[in-house]
């Protein structure tokens, strides 16, 4: 095991001057807490985070991430807690060691489903501090090398979710080298016989192609010798889950694969690359279509380098990289390199945690191609996702093809509402512009502004949209009402009858509607009549056909289709038949649904389980055979009922209304009773897309702790 002057000396070969004292600490405390504790393998505890700290200061991180290394495991494996961390080590420690215990509690739920969930939240522990992820994937790293002597089982799935989470994470952040060996480590519980075969193969190779390689290498350095450019050559291992992945989606043979040598020359400048290059393609014929800058144009993930392969001396192909020193360490300690290498400060990790995070990010979901992303790997979880950034930095996960509007609606709704422009990265840009992962999105707001109703087809999430549709509603009904209210100002006019509110308010009751509004917005719309109104105030007034300055509601223009939105998506009538939902019924689309022909009335839609069948049952031929004829992207809701039984505690009702609206679901009308003192009866009206959004409403009030019964209410 590592001694403390170890680990020190360790840190002082790349930190000037480090903080010995905290290391010390750390080292102690650490120890003491794990104490007699054992890992699987009979090795005391403490090992681990020791071996930990060791791999991170092989990537020349600064004292505090050694630090937290040390302490990662304390808080969830021995009696210490955060508060005594903060007060030996300081908040920021605290912090971070905090940040660990959640993932590894996370660790422990495998459950597939889950996956996506934890990828989140370890995303959101990285947008924290980056070191979090350092040192997450140097524990996983250590807990790889020593998975062995865990049950064989819980191997495997240990190495699967490291192969399909870490190692992939490791290489978006640019460390090659520890994507590499986790993923060399993972493929060896995953499939051990393949691995076995694989191992033996290149070895076998190795031994065989010693003195060809050596040649290669020997002719490659005297010819950079004759052009006096300074280089470092050296042979390629090949990885070998690379190779197995090769040979599976490509379908070769091992063989196929090992006629190719793979070379790294490392030289002290750019112009040097450049020249070794020239050098190269004079010798050797190059291979069409191979080479590839890299120098010029940087990958995602800061991977700098010249690719090519030429034919080598005895006819073999020969793949080169052509990078200077720095470069090098960029592409295998990936973020880290950068942060041990800004002007010998150590600390910079720290300022430079949200710029590390924002391109982390960027690389998470963008890839150099899609189709190296997507292989083998779960974070494609991600590939359908954007993560943009409010101004203070806080990050907001949206879904591909997101828009500003979208944006300003998932942040808050009034901040949606009030939306009329913004800024992207600073520039005012279009409020329908596809947002890009790392953009920083600022909401340019209005009191007075409505959300226009357009709006509703350009945005991609349901939140949005509802609150779009709710709010133009709104909006539109106070313009009809304000309509209806001229309209019954000129009719009373004309019937020398004198009118207010306070009258309309009155007679509300005879009108069977409950506010003034309802009525001022219904003759707006031309769903009630004017002369309705006055009748309703006064009772003996007679029409004179010659003074109605308005037509009767529209119900008595049958046969007129003057308005196309009222179609009912429904198939299987051929007549001109006037078709509507029974109105207890509550049939959404995906219910089975049944249509009763009522002579001389029309046919009314129940769903195929609605109790008032019973009563049309033995008169057969009135009952017609219809399907739901509607659209993929049908923005019509139809209203469903259900019954919620629930505790009677404070606050039960915030939580099933909040259920509803997290699901996009629209509450029409709402009413509870106490059962008996401890259960409360609601029945809601919601309107809904169909029958799996009703589902996944009444699955998710389920789970509720707080609610014993969800039933959906069939008339
Ligand atoms: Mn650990």
């Amino acid at each position: 095991m590592m001694r403390q002057y170890e680990l020190v000396e360790r840190v002082a070969g790349y930190i000037d001057k480090p903080n010995e004292a905290l290391l010390n600490k750390a080292y102690v405390y650490a120890m003491q807490k794990h104490g007699e504790q054992k890992r699987a393998s009979g090795d005391p505890y403490f090992s681990h985070p020791l071996e930990v700290a060791a791999i991170l200061t092989d990537l020349h991180l600064d004292e505090e991430t050694i630090a937290v290394a040390l302490l990662h495991d304390t808080i969830e494996d021995t009696d210490a807690t955060r508060r005594e961390i903060d007060e030996l080590f300081g908040e920021r420690i605290g912090h971070l060691v905090e940040g660990l215990t959640k993932l590894k509690r996370l660790d422990l739920v495998s459950a597939q489903a889950k996956q996506a969930e934890n990828l989140r939240s370890l995303l959101l522990a990285i947008s924290d501090d980056i070191r979090v992820l350092l040192v997450k994937l140097s524990d996983r790293l250590h807990n790889m090398r020593t998975l062995g002597a865990m049950r064989p089982d819980k191997c495997k799935r240990i190495a699967t979710e490291t192969m399909e989470i870490y190692a992939p994470l490791a290489g978006r952040i640019g460390m090659q080298d520890l994507r590499d060996e986790l993923e060399k480590l993972s493929f060896k519980y995953i499939y051990p016989d393949a691995y076995t075969a694989v191992i033996g193969h290149l070895e076998e190779l190795a031994e065989g192609n010693k003195s060809l390689t050596e040649e290669i290498s020997r002719t490659l350095e005297e010819k950079l010798a004759e052009f006096h450019i300074k280089a470092t050559v050296s042979s390629r291992q090949k990885k070998p889950y690379s190779v197995f992945r090769k040979m599976e989606s490509k379908g070769v043979t091992f063989e196929q694969l090992s006629d190719i040598y793979g070379f790294r020359i490392i030289v002290d400048s750019i112009e040097d690359c450049y020249s070794a290059l020239g050098v190269v393609h004079r010798e050797w014929a190059m291979v069409p279509g191979r080479f590839k800058d890299y120098i010029s144009v940087p990958k995602q993930n800061d991977y700098r380098s010249i690719h090519t392969t030429v034919v080598g001396p005895a006819g073999q192909r020969v793949e080169l990289q052509i990078r200077t020193k720095r470069m090098h360490d960029i592409a295998e300690f990936g973020i880290a390199a950068h942060a041990s290498y800004k002007d010998g400060d150590n600390i910079v990790l720290e300022s430079n945690a949200y710029e590390s995070l924002r391109k982390t990010i960027e690389h998470l979901a963008e890839g150099d191609n899609a189709e190296e992303f997507m292989e083998h790997t779960k974070l494609e979880l991600f590939f359908d996702q954007v993560f943009c950034f409010t101004p203070k930095g806080r990050i907001i996960a949206l879904p591909n093809g997101a828009t500003p509007i979208d944006f300003a609606y998932a942040v808050h709704t009034d901040i949606g509402n009030t939306c009329i422009g913004c800024k992207l990265n600073g520039k005012i840009m279009p409020v329908i512009t596809k947002l890009q992962n790392g953009d920083e999105v600022e909401i340019i707001r209005s009191k007075k502004q409505t959300p226009p109703a357009a709006w509703e087809n350009v945005v991609v999430t349901g939140k949005a949209r509802s609150s779009i549709r709710r709010a133009s509603r709104q909006s539109i009904r106070k313009q009809y009402s304000t309509l209806g209210a001229r309209i019954l100002e000129r009719a009373f006019d004309k019937a020398a009858k004198s009118y207010s509110h306070e009258l309309l308010e009155a007679a509300l009751p005879r009108l069977a509607r409950q506010s003034l509004e309802d009525v001022l917005a219904e003759v707006g719309r031309n769903e009630m009549s004017a002369t309705n109104v006055i009748k309703a105030i006064y009772p003996d007034f007679e029409v004179d056909e010659n003074t109605t300055p308005f037509k009767e509601p529209r119900q008595s223009e049958e046969g007129s289709d003057k308005e196309p939105s009222g179609r009912i998506p429904i198939r299987g009538i051929n007549s001109d038949l006037p078709v509507s939902f029974s109105r207890e019924g509550g049939a959404v689309p995906g219910d089975n649904i049944v249509g009763i022909l009522v002579p001389g009335e029309g046919i009314t839609i129940y769903p195929a389980q609605s109790k008032t069948l019973a009563k049309f049952k033995d008169d057969g031929a009135n009952l017609i055979d219809v399907r739901w004829d509607i659209e993929e992207a049908s923005k019509e809701r139809f209203p469903a009922s259900i019954r919620v039984l629930v505790e009677n505690k404070p606050g039960v009702l915030a939580l099933v209304a909040n259920v509803i609206a997290q699901n996009d679901g629209n509450i029409q009308n709402l009413s509870m009773k106490v059962l008996v003192d401890e259960f409360m009866e609601m029945e809601i009206d919601i309107d809904v897309w169909g029958l799996t959004h009703l589902t996944q409403i009444t699955k998710q009030l389920n789970n509720k702790s707080i609610t014993t019964k969800v039933e959906r209410i069939i008339g």
